[in-house]
């Protein structure tokens, strides 16, 4: 990664990752809107909502919300989010979303000094996924999950290193480890974030993409599963920062990868579940298809997708730092 690109990149990202954020009052306690869009629409600030066929749009001059009624799609400034529920349109009330969507999704987005303010911002930990006698996904060809996601996590270390941050990675060779003794190599590493790098299959060989994987809201459905779960698990703790580190990472990758993108889902995947700090699981690509195999096998590939990584949690990590200072400006 040339650094200097880097910084002119972040840079710009920032500005527009500052303007997200349309309420500096993070010491404030507030009663989040329930659900409606009028309602949303009049909380944080934006013009009522514009219905044009099955969408529906809520604009300012910061931030675009797309939603589309019947779909759980909602285009945030260009980035697709799987909300929990769907869009739903009442007589009455006019048109809706669900509480956890307001609340782990638009609120954390749309007031990220609150959602992020409590956050840590030192030390991060890569998780490349399976390893040693866990292959992961392969390919027709033979191509080993384990061997890429090693590849993409060790760049994006150096990277990460290189810009001054402090990385851990769960396994730094093709090393055996189980699920626990990733969260807990996160967990005695005190780890302000977490990221699982992962590469997807499928048995439809033309299924391409990136997608990211936050952890479902507690009562809610995933993104891929009908099955709800009232469980609070530990990383339903940092709800609102995953939603935050899942956006800027998602948009880094789309923004470096040149690839299909698949979305920010919802998923109790255990590494999420048992995550001591925010969280998220990326999967970097198909090796279910044939283009995007030989696209990943690619090392300057794979440096494109560990130079997206790293520009996200750079600017998750900023933002963090801002929430802090913000934080500290009021208690002044
Ligand atoms: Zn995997």
């Amino acid at each position: 990664m040339k650094l200097a690109r880097t910084g002119i990149i972040i840079t710009a990202a920032l500005a527009a990752a500052a303007s997200i954020s349309a309420c500096p009052d993070v010491a404030a306690e507030v009663r989040l809107p329930r659900g409606h869009l009028r309602e949303c629409a009049e909380f944080y600030g934006f013009r009522a909502p514009r219905a044009s066929g099955k969408y529906v749009t809520l604009e300012n001059e910061f931030a675009t919300m797309t939603f589309q009624v019947g779909s759980r799609k909602l285009l945030f400034n260009g980035a697709l989010i799987w909300m929990h529920g769907e869009l739903m349109e009442e007589r009455r009330n006019g048109f809706s979303i669900q509480p956890e969507d307001v609340s782990c999704i638009l609120d954390p987005l749309l007031r990220a000094d609150n959602a992020l303010c409590n956050e840590g911002f030192r030390k991060v930990v890569l998780d490349p996924g399976h390893g040693g006698r866990d292959e992961g996904a392969a390919s027709k060809g033979g191509t080993q999950e384990k061997k890429i996601v090693l590849r993409i996590a060790s760049a994006a270390e150096k990277m990460l290193e290189a810009a001054g941050v402090s990385v851990q990675m769960t396994r730094a060779d093709d090393t055996t480890l189980s699920l626990a003794d990733r969260s807990n190599i996160a967990r005695k590493a005190k780890a302000d974030l977490f990221v699982s790098i992962h590469l997807n299959s499928a048995g439809d060989p033309s299924v391409n993409g990136i997608e990211t994987y936050v952890l479902t809201a507690s009562g809610c459905a995933g993104t891929t599963s009908s099955r709800t779960d009232r469980r609070m698990y530990a990383g339903n703790r940092n709800d609102a920062a995953n939603t935050v580190l899942g956006y800027y990472v998602h948009k880094g990758l789309m923004l470096n990868a040149n690839s299909a993108d698949r979305g920010i889902k919802r998923a109790r995947f255990q590494v999420l579940r048992d995550a001591p700090c925010p969280a998220v699981l990326i999967e970097c690509g198909f090796l279910s298809n044939d283009r995007q195999e030989a696209k990943l096998l690619d090392p300057s590939y794979a440096d494109k997708i560990a130079e997206g990584l790293t520009r996200g949690i750079l600017i998750y990590l900023e933002r963090v730092r801002r929430a802090h200072s913000i934080l500290d400006r009021a208690a002044r």
